[in-house]
């Protein structure tokens, strides 16, 4: 059974979201104090997260970070649930690891649709054992990447992004197509989501200081090059 964590702070929104996850069959659990979610979340192994931004004791955005970090849970799928709409705000909610972003109030069935668009494209692929570009290895069984002899930490969307980028090495993909193929064309989620997501993507395959594999084309897409060191994004 899919088991998917609240994390909110007001008890009616609480009430609200176990009513609808419930009927649409998932198990739920919810923690309402920030200090809770590490530690909760390393017993009960979530598939998924709903992480509300202002929460008591830590901030949503700090539970994300410490997500991230962790070895146990940096691949589990994050919502961010939140009340600011700045679109500074959504950057910044993307780009510290959350793989998705709704401002309050937000519509229950978008909610849910994206909770099933977000499990969906988190699911282990069968098709192929693993790939492999230049220095770059994924393996799908271990949901590892490996750079040389590095392990790159990736979250679920930076993981599905460098897929589609290593299945087809050399080509350039669109922002639109990366869009529908790692977020099945959600009508909710704008380009510029997928230029946060290579952001992070980049920064996690070049932290040990290796050449930047990732071409950005101007007004074209990405492709994974190894001979893009010279670009500048
Ligand atoms: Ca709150």
């Amino acid at each position: 059974m899919t088991k998917i964590m609240i994390v909110e702070d007001e008890t009616a929104l609480v009430t609200l979201l176990k009513y609808n996850l419930e009927k649409q069959g998932y198990e739920t659990i919810a923690v309402m104090d920030g200090k809770d979610v590490i530690s909760t979340a390393l017993t009960e192994k979530p598939d998924l997260v709903l992480l509300d931004w202002m929460l008591p004791n830590i901030q949503g955005i700090d539970i994300c970070r410490e997500m991230r970090r962790s070895y146990e849970l940096r691949s589990t799928p994050i919502i961010m649930l939140t009340a600011r709409g700045e679109e500074a705000d959504k950057v910044r909610g993307l780009s510290f690891g959350a793989d998705d972003y709704m401002t309050k109030p937000y519509s229950i069935p978008e909610l849910m649709a994206r909770i099933g668009a977000l499990l969906r494209r988190v699911q282990p692929e069968n098709r192929q054992d693993n790939l492999s570009y230049e220095d770059l290895t994924m393996d799908f069984a271990k949901r590892r990447v490996m750079r040389g002899d590095r392990a790159v930490h990736l979250g679920p969307t930076e993981f599905r992004l460098l897929q589609y980028l290593m299945e087809k090495p050399g080509i350039v993909l669109s922002r639109e197509s990366l869009l529908k193929l790692v977020w099945g064309g959600s009508i909710h989620v704008e380009l510029r989501t997928v230029d946060v997501h290579i952001r992070r993507l980049r920064r996690a395959l070049n932290e040990g200081g290796e050449p930047d594999i990732i071409r950005t084309v101007r007004s074209a897409g990405y492709a994974l090059d190894s001979s893009a060191g010279e670009d500048e994004e």
